[in-house]
């Protein structure tokens, strides 16, 4: 079955062939044919140029382009994809590595698979499909896993059905799609160990991207009393304990997390009167408490998912950093972080130094933080840039 054609506009192509992987619903003159969500289509140019070949789907984002060259897209298309992406893992060392068997095995457009996400957990895949494409090609995608993987691979889970349009998701359910049917496993980052359940979790299950920056965080907590602000499953208060803390408090809104936060320092057998878990709104935390803090780490969800409602996303961080700089203790460090995709790395930047201003504190730039890289951005995609973060020093 050959794919159904799509012609762009004149002038339009000009993005696909600087490899960028959307097509915009705009920029489309016509269809020859009737595309269902997560058809194959091939793209091309006014002048009857070939563009790629990607996933169709009713929306802003027409067409998610797979690849820029004519091939043909069954199980050897999709076992090289794989194999890419393993490889990049293996030249990070992730794929060897003793202390951390946790990583991000396929980055969406950051890998050449837009609309894919595989987290992999100690031998299990988590994917996670946010186009219907990708959850029609889920099969191809599990072959090539396994044929990638071998025996690393114990067990495969799709966690599709919050991350695609209600009116396929309706058709679906997350659930055990190969080897053992498991639910939660015990990981390994910077040789701690923290449980991570991806039926009933946030997102996959677990926060990869901060890695490194849990790993940054290490450098400057000993002898600390560090407050860990959005603290989900507590990996920055773990890296905080492990390195020396004198004291950590974690705070999060959901008192789920703020049990998984302390049942991840009893298995790391942390002496208990160490550490400390608040469920609370970090605002009200930072408002009400008497605790001078020597280490704060700010990690907020996603404030603005949509450029209109950007600039109340940067009050709410303006506000919140405000706060954070003026209650830490004189030579404290802040950790400060932003993943809403739409606040680009200038505007965080500046956004934080706005809100030091406010308090009048001496304020020195330590460090910019990103992604870790097993989250890749793809050089013609810089949108996959998400996560961006500062460490400042507050004299
Ligand atoms: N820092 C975490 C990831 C944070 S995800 C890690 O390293 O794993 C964001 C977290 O913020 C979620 O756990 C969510 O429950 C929590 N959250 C959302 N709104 C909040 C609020 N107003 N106050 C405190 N926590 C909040």
């Amino acid at each position: 079955m050959s794919n159904i054609k799509i012609i762009l506009k004149s002038g339009k192509a000009d993005a696909v062939k600087r490899f960028h992987p959307w097509v915009f619903s705009g920029a489309i003159k016509k269809m020859l044919g009737e595309p269902a969500d997560g058809a194959l289509v091939d793209v091309y140019s006014n002048q009857d140029e070939f563009l790629g070949t990607g996933h169709y789907q009713d929306g802003s984002i027409a067409v998610r382009i797979l690849t820029f060259t004519e091939v043909e897209t069954g199980q050897d298309f999709w076992n090289q994809k794989i194999a890419s992406a393993w490889k990049y893992r293996q030249a990070l060392g992730l794929t060897g590595s003793k202390d951390t068997n946790a990583f991000r095995l396929v980055h969406a457009e950051g890998d050449g698979m837009p609309g894919l996400i595989i987290d992999f957990y100690k031998g299990t895949a988590v994917l996670q499909a946010h186009s219907v494409g990708m959850h029609k090609s889920m099969e191809f995608i599990a072959e090539a896993l396994k044929k990638n993987l071998g025996d690393r691979l114990i067990s495969m889970y799709d966690k599709s059905a919050e991350t695609l349009p209600s009116r396929y998701a309706e058709t679906i359910v997350n659930q055990s799609i190969w080897g053992e049917k498991l639910s939660e496993t015990e990981i390994l980052e910077h040789g701690l160990k923290m449980k991570v359940n991806w039926e009933s979790g946030q997102k996959t299950g677990f926060f990869i991207d901060q890695r490194e920056n849990r790993k940054l965080l290490m450098q400057y907590s000993n002898g600390r009393k560090v407050l860990n602000t959005f603290c989900y499953t507590g990996g920055f208060s773990l890296c905080a304990l492990q390195a020396g803390a004198t004291l950590v408090h974690s705070v999060d809104s959901s008192k789920k997390a703020v049990e998984l936060v302390e049942s991840n320092v009893v298995l790391n057998a942390f002496e208990p009167s160490r550490h400390e878990a608040f469920a609370s709104d970090t605002m009200k935390f930072l408002e009400e408490t008497k605790n001078k803090y020597d280490l704060i780490v700010l990690d907020p969800p996603a404030y603005a998912k949509h450029h209109d409602v950007r600039h109340n996303a940067v009050q709410g961080y303006k506000r919140l950093n405000a706060h954070a700089i003026e209650s830490i203790a004189p030579g404290g460090i802040l950790f400060t972080f932003s993943c809403s995709q739409v606040v680009r790395r200038d505007l965080f930047y500046s956004t934080v130094i706005s809100a030091a201003i406010t308090t009048g504190r001496n304020v020195r730039v330590l460090h910019h933080m990103s992604q870790a890289p097993d989250h890749p951005v793809n050089a013609y995609h810089p949108e996959g840039e998400y996560l961006k973060g500062l460490v400042l020093y507050i004299e």
